[in-house]
């Protein structure tokens, strides 16, 4: 499993400093998780101002 960004994402970039696998990068209308990088840490839903990081299922 592996935590995803749904389209509450303003594309700020706070996330992608907090994570310690760096698997967020920025996409093209939002930004992404790279489901086979992603701890399930949930560090980076903890910073997200619109809490647009959800866990995945
Ligand atoms: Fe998007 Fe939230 Fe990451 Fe900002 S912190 S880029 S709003 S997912
Ligand atoms: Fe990175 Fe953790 Fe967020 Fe997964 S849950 S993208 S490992 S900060």
């Amino acid at each position: 499993m592996a935590y995803k960004i749904t389209d509450e994402c303003i594309s700020c970039g706070t996330c992608v400093e907090e994570c310690p696998v760096n698997a967020i990068s920025e996409g093209d209308d939002k930004y992404v998780i790279d489901a086979n990088l992603c701890t399930d840490c949930g560090a980076c839903a903890e910073v997200c101002p619109t809490e647009a990081i959800v866990p995945g299922n």
